[in-house]
């Protein structure tokens, strides 16, 4: 794939790609070398953009823009666009495990509570006994802590970096740092990690199927509340703006 189609949801580039489509541009990006940034999108990330030009600038020169929640698949719709298939993060970690259980990339777990990286990795190891998970390491997403995380990156020689700060903290951390850390890809992965580990919940199968995983989320996580409010903004302006 050589230019990857995207859409533009309130100056957001949003990809259109599959989760298959996704692991082969990741088999690309780590064949080529060089620091690839993937942010998985949802309408909070789009909201946050809209007063965070720095996160905006951000997103905006990332190589892959995943389709991660329903709104954003809803907001190309109403544009009269299709974006094919919603490729969240939590579902693309499995799937990375997956693959590289069979390309033997080396992975380092960035993120998320204390020795919640060391569980994910025990736990993906148990799924996936031949994946490569080089590093885990919980880190802090302040600029400070920065080169102590870089240094451990580099001396695992992964290819690909997981972070999971949430947004846009995640990839705040990976703009400043991915370089340095000499692997091809970082991703930032939000609550995936927790998922993994079971420690938080993804909603049921047949939720998903309705496309209700966001509600779930507010009814398990009310302390969100504040946070998907972006939800209803989101929705207000993407019929604002044909
Ligand atoms: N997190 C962290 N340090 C922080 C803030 C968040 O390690 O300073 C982790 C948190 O433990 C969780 C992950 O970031 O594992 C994602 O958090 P959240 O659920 O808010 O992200 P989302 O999935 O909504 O992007």
């Amino acid at each position: 794939m050589d230019q990857i189609p995207a859409i533009n949801i309130l100056g957001i580039p949003v990809h259109d790609v599959t989760m298959t489509e996704t692991l082969d541009l990741i088999t690309q990006f780590v064949a080529q070398g060089g620091a690839h940034q993937i942010c998985t999108i949802n309408p909070e990330f789009i909201i946050a953009a809209q007063n965070d030009l720095e996160f905006k600038r951000i997103l905006n020169q990332a190589a892959l823009n995943l389709p991660d929640g329903i709104g954003v698949v809803w907001a190309a719709k109403r544009k009269g666009h299709v974006l094919r298939e919603r490729v969240a993060g939590s579902d693309l970690i499995y799937q990375l495990a997956a693959r590289a259980a069979k390309t033997g990339w080396k992975i380092f777990l960035l993120g998320a509570a204390d020795g919640v990286a060391d569980q994910t990795a025990i736990k993906l190891r148990s799924i996936y006994p031949s994946v490569n998970i080089v590093g885990a390491w919980a880190g802090s997403p302040q600029p400070e802590a920065d080169s102590e995380a870089v240094q451990r990156i580099r001396a695992t020689e992964a290819d690909i970096v997981l972070v999971a700060y949430g947004a846009p903290k995640q990839d705040k951390w990976i703009d400043r740092n991915v370089a340095r850390t000499g692997a091809s890809v970082a991703i930032g992965v939000g609550g995936s990690f927790d998922f993994v580990v079971g420690t938080q919940r993804r909603a049921p199968q047949w939720i998903r199927r309705l496309n209700l995983e966001w509600l779930y989320r507010l009814v398990r996580e009310p302390w969100r509340w504040r946070r998907q409010l972006a939800l209803p903004r989101f929705v207000w302006k993407v019929i604002r703006n044909p």
